[in-house]
């Protein structure tokens, strides 16, 4: 008998469809040969987001957050939210329900990536954004309601600060609490990993008290490590910096050797990563996981891409590789690095989808499916 591993999954929106079809069997073909036929995956589907409301009635139904508690871990595609008004993101809220407070990013060129830089193999970072606070907390008012109205009348009697009326508002939080675990918690990773450096990413030159503050308390955790960190330049130990955020967006362009752990505030992670999956091909090759103390979420980096939603055309290696790093995370490191191998082959053989076909000369783009058909050749 087969010992089941359980994987709750949402589709998800737009592309969603393109990316799960051309993937799973990736998965259960990677399960199947790493354990030698010991294990195989028992998928179970859940909705979120707008599939979710037509089916359901419901954009977060509980039977999705109740099975994800189960199981601990999920892997979703992506979910569209709409701009300027309607819902708020549920891609958003399942990280504050399940309080995923790390956003994990790696960026790593591989053979056959295409890439803008000379030197593209000198890239190999892993941005770690902050999951809960700051901007994404989703504290704002609309411009003339009387929430905004209120709390224009606030500032300008007791803070005296005059704002015209017809101003929208939106709340920064960064606390000392939520940091200092997100903190702890890469600086552990960058010490049981053997990284290199970490950088604190932050605009603390402007927002002192919110992205100032998320710097100054970075540093007092990384002094709780004398053995392990350096401020300086010690050899053996991990280089403990900051780069304001503006100047960090040219650094990871012109010295990208230079950086390995990027400690960013939710907003600063938000743009980051996706200006260095730039640098190995875009965002069809971005993976990432929003990891809490109990539960697990891996996703892609990108959204839900709806101009190209069945067109079978989007590249799945994001969703791909998030489901590598959902295996190494449940203790199955050999499922996962079989699936980077196979999808490192495949891209290096030069069988790629559209978006890295255009960056590459003399290059036929292949389908979404026929991607994933090809992967699971090569396992
Ligand atoms: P997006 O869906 O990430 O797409 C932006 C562009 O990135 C695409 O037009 C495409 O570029 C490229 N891209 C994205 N995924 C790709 C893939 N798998 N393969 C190849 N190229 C890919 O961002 P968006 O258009 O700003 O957002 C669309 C919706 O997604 C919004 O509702 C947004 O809120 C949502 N979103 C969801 C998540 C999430 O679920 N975690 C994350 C981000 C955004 P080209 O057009 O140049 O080919």
């Amino acid at each position: 008998m087969k010992e089941k591993i359980t994987i709750p999954y949402i589709v998800g929106d737009g592309t969603g469809e393109d990316i799960w079809n051309a993937s799973h069997e990736i998965f259960e073909e990677a399960v199947q040969k790493a354990t030698k036929g010991e294990k195989g995956i028992e998928w179970v589907e859940l909705h979120a987001g707008q599939k979710a409301l037509d089916v359901t009635g419901e954009l977060l139904p509980e039977k999705t957050i109740k099975t994800i508690e189960e199981y601990k871990v999920a892997i979703k595609g992506p979910l569209t939210t709409p701009v300027g008004g309607g819902f708020r993101s549920i891609n958003v809220y399942l990280r504050q329900i399940f309080d995923l407070y790390v956003c994990m990013r790696p960026v790593r060129y591989f053979n056959g990536l295409p890439s803008p830089m000379k030197t593209p193999e000198k890239v190999n970072f892993i941005v770690f954004r902050e999951n809960t606070e700051d901007l994404y907390r989703g504290i704002e008012w609309k411009e003339g309601t009387p929430e905004a109205q209120s709390l224009i009348q606030f500032l300008k009697d007791t803070m005296k600060t005059d704002l015209p009326e017809s101003t929208g508002l939106g709340i920064k939080p960064i606390s000392r609490a939520g940091t200092v675990r997100f903190a702890r918690w890469v600086i552990d990773y960058a010490i049981k990993n053997k990284r290199r450096s970490v950088t604190v990413v932050h605009k603390g030159n402007i927002m002192k008290y919110t992205e100032g503050a998320f710097k100054e308390y970075a540093y007092e955790v990384a002094k709780g490590f004398p053995e392990e960190i350096t401020f300086d330049a010690d050899k053996g130990k991990i280089v403990f910096n900051d780069r304001i955020a503006d100047n960090m967006f040219m650094q990871i362009i012109l010295r990208p050797d230079e950086y390995d752990i990027l400690l960013c505030p939710n907003l600063n992670g938000d743009y980051l990563s996706d200006a260095c999956a730039a640098l190995i091909g875009g965002l069809g090759v971005a993976p990432g996981a929003n990891i809490g103390d109990r539960i697990a979420v891996f996703e892609p980096t990108h959204g839900s891409a709806p101009k190209y939603a069945g067109k079978d055309v989007i590249n799945p290696t994001s969703f791909i590789l998030s489901g590598a790093m959902l295996f190494h995370h449940i203790g199955l490191p050999g499922v996962s690095a079989l699936i980077e191998k196979a999808v490192e082959k495949t891209i290096g053989d030069g069988i790629v989808t559209y978006d890295l076909a255009r960056q590459l000369a003399n290059v036929t783009p292949v389908k979404c499916s026929e991607f994933g058909k090809q992967v699971v050749k090569v396992l």
